[in-house]
């Protein structure tokens, strides 16, 4: 029996930042929840859905959704529309779901070489706790909050690659401050559709709910391989159906067979005016494109180019406070020792912040104490211990770099003379190690190189030690 290859498609939902909710004057800004945790505050009668009520469409929404859409090279729809989602469920207090079916606003494009299918706007349910036991309670606050959500074509074959194609776009919400995106206060939620195949045409496929972390969504993906498999195995068939994800069994589980999209009777919500795109200047693809900032892939091209490592490029993606400082010292410090700079920043300056309980901090250290840090590295003259040193002091007690090389006594001993007079000493007080270097244990010059950078305080010139300490024991 041929091997099952495994198809993915990605179906991610991500709360939108906006000022008030996608059709009422509601707050959604993230201090509305926080200052208002009480449930059923945050309501209107237009996201309660009482008879009578008119909704609005709220522009800043659509711009978000349609600078994603610019930002992933997608097509912008000329013309747009919301459509009702009709089922019944607690959490959905109009008895429908403003969305959109026919008419996304955006199309097409790709992310993480992943091709996108749709990116369209709804609105976001309200909260449903089953914590009291005999009853439930559903908390509104929720309830209109602008929803984006974007479709994948199936064209992912790996749990690796659709856990990075989350992240990527992860990044480029949160670049784009389109979304706070954070997958476990549920900004984000991803949906995966798996099907497996040992022929050329595609398998059933089986959709996975409630995944709250990258790392749920890669063990889901794993779990309903191994499922679909044994099932194909033994002679079974797949069902198509919607399944949830157990976080602490770490198991899928049927939820429901899953339900056609005329099940739903989607139809144009008459409420709501249709939109042309092309004639709302502020959507016009120029305007559009003039506010995108700098995204994570063009970031990534441009450190490249400038020689520095993949793994410290991660790193500047990630950490914003690592990335501006770096843009700093780029400006500084010449480019045949950028790389060194960047190494300083991303294990010296960023475990120096680790230890303050800070992400990233600079705290008194200007760019310039930084690049004249690397100049007395450079020249030889401050050994990589004592760089540590001056750092810690620049970020925690500010000062000239000069300043702190002297006070400290870090100055790095370049000295042959010097250096050739604290070995002696060294191999003289440890005759059995010297001993054995001479005998062959040439690990020992290690140990040897060690003490020469203790007995200097750190400031000799390791290379140099290494040197006259190999000359003292042939
Ligand atoms: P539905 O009509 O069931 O909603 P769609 O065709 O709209 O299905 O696709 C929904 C999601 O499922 C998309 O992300 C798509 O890429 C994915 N998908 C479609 N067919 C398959 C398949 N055979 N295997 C895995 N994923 C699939
Ligand atoms: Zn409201
Ligand atoms: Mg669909």
């Amino acid at each position: 029996m041929s091997d099952y290859r495994m198809t993915i498609g990605l179906e991610i939902h991500a709360e939108l930042k906006t000022q008030s909710k996608m059709f009422c004057g509601c707050k959604n800004a993230p201090e509305a929840y926080e200052n208002n945790r009480e449930p059923n505050t945050n309501i209107c009668p237009i996201c309660m859905g009482n008879p009578g009520t008119l909704p609005v469409i709220n522009k800043e929404a659509v711009r978000k959704v349609l600078l994603v859409g610019t930002a992933t090279k997608s097509k912008i729809a000329d013309f747009t529309e919301f459509d009702r989602k009709n089922y019944f469920y607690p959490d959905i207090p109009k008895g429908y779901q403003i969305s959109q079916y026919k008419y996304p606003l955006v199309s097409g494009g790709s992310l993480a070489g992943v091709e996108l299918t749709r990116i369209h706007l709804e609105e976001d349910t309200a909260r449903s706790s089953h914590e009291k036991g005999d009853s439930s309670l559903v908390d509104f606050n929720r309830a209109g909050v602008p929803l984006m959500e974007l479709v994948t074509e199936p064209v992912i074959h790996s749990a690796d690659e659709a856990m990075n194609f989350a992240k990527e776009l992860q990044l480029l919400l949160q670049y784009l401050d389109v979304s706070g995106a954070n997958m476990e206060k549920g900004e984000m939620r991803v949906e995966v559709n798996i099907s497996i195949s040992n022929t050329d045409t595609f398998g059933t496929k089986v959709e996975v709910k409630n995944i709250n972390s990258f790392r749920a969504a890669g063990k889901a993906i794993d779990f309903e391989f191994d499922r679909q498999k044994a099932l194909l195995e033994k002679g079974e068939s797949v069902v198509q159906e919607t399944r949830g994800w157990d976080e602490n069994k770490e198991v899928t589980f049927s939820q429901r067979s899953k339900e056609n999209a005329n099940d739903y009777r989607y139809f144009p919500d008459p409420d709501l005016p249709k939109l042309t795109i092309s004639d709302i200047p502020e959507f016009s693809s120029d305007v559009l494109k003039a506010s995108l900032v700098e995204l994570p892939q063009e970031k990534r091209e441009k450190l490249k180019s400038l020689g520095i490592k993949d793994s410290d490029i991660e790193v500047y993606i990630n950490n914003r406070g690592a990335d501006e400082f770096f843009n700093q010292v780029e400006k500084i410090v010449p480019s045949e020792n950028i790389q060194l700079a960047s190494n300083y920043i991303t294990s010296s300056v960023i475990g120096i912040s680790k230890s303050l309980g800070q992400e990233f901090t600079t705290g008194k250290m200007e760019p310039r104490n930084f690049g004249d840090m690397i100049v007395h590295v450079v020249e030889g003259s401050l050994s990589s211990t004592g760089a540590k040193v001056v750092l810690s002091e620049l970020v925690g007690m500010g000062g000239e770099v000069e300043d702190i090389i002297k006070e400290k006594g870090l100055a790095q001993k370049n000295d042959p003379e010097e250096i050739k007079k604290i070995m002696e000493e060294i191999i003289k007080n440890n005759p059995e190690s010297a001993e054995g270097y001479k005998n062959g244990k040439e690990s020992l010059l290690q140990f040897f190189v060690g003490q020469g950078m203790k007995a200097t305080k750190g400031s000799g010139n390791p290379e140099l030690i290494k040197k006259i300490t190999t000359e003292l024991l042939k």
